[in-house]
């Protein structure tokens, strides 16, 4: 058997959350075959196994399909968000759009999550995740250092308030370039924010 790729899948942010049509399941079933296993991770992307050489042709057939992929592993996963309950708008549909865009696939020392609530009922538990970014009415505040696993389960902590759109990318993506550059090893995101504190992170963040 030749050697494998594992790639990861989600249907595109949308009003209503993750939602697949029943042809993109069949579009990956029919790529992956019948003896294979399709993994749901807890980050909501399907983990796909595929033969190497043929990595190109499924994306490109996966893509047709609407669906959207991005690499496994040690990198920043595509942007976990809410179901845009109050409608696209004023949830800010297009802006989580846009944060997936910057981020998702970035490696990273260890998986990074980031989360993105449309109010403040945070109903994709941003307070979970390593990132959280929550639309308040016409601003954004965002979190950092939730830690969703273990015993030691925390919630994160507000890193900066009142954000405009346009603030967005750039101070996720500085505080993703910071823990690329300063994380010791392995180390997981929310140790890294304890050790740094969030003083440190603001300056960074904010440019
Ligand atoms: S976070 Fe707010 S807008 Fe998003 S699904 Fe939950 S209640 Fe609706």
């Amino acid at each position: 058997m030749g050697e494998k790729a594992k790639i990861a899948v989600t249907p595109a942010i949308q009003v209503g959350g993750s939602l697949f049509t029943p042809e993109q399941l069949a579009t990956m079933a029919k790529i992956v075959g019948e003896d294979a296993v399709i993994e749901m991770t807890p980050f909501k992307q399907l983990y796909l196994e595929i033969p190497l050489e043929r990595r190109e042709v499924i994306v490109e057939e996966l893509q047709r399909s609407g669906l959207e992929v991005y690499p496994a592993g040690f990198v920043t996963k595509s942007l976990i968000v809410c179901n845009f309950c109050k409608g696209a708008e004023e949830a800010g549909l297009e802006t989580a759009k846009g944060i997936n865009k910057a981020i998702a696939g970035i490696e990273t020392p260890t998986p990074v999550k980031v989360g993105y609530a449309g109010c403040a009922l945070g109903t994709s538990e941003p307070l979970l995740k390593d990132i959280g970014v929550v639309k308040m009415r016409d601003s954004f505040d965002i979190y950092v250092g939730g830690e969703a696993k273990g015993l030691k389960a925390s919630l994160a902590k507000l890193l900066v308030s009142g954000l405009s759109e346009a603030q967005l990318v750039p101070v996720i993506t500085n505080v993703i370039d910071f823990y690329k550059r300063n994380a010791k090893g392995k180390e997981v995101f929310s140790k890294f924010i304890e050790r740094i504190t969030l003083d440190q992170l603001k300056k960074i963040a904010l440019g």
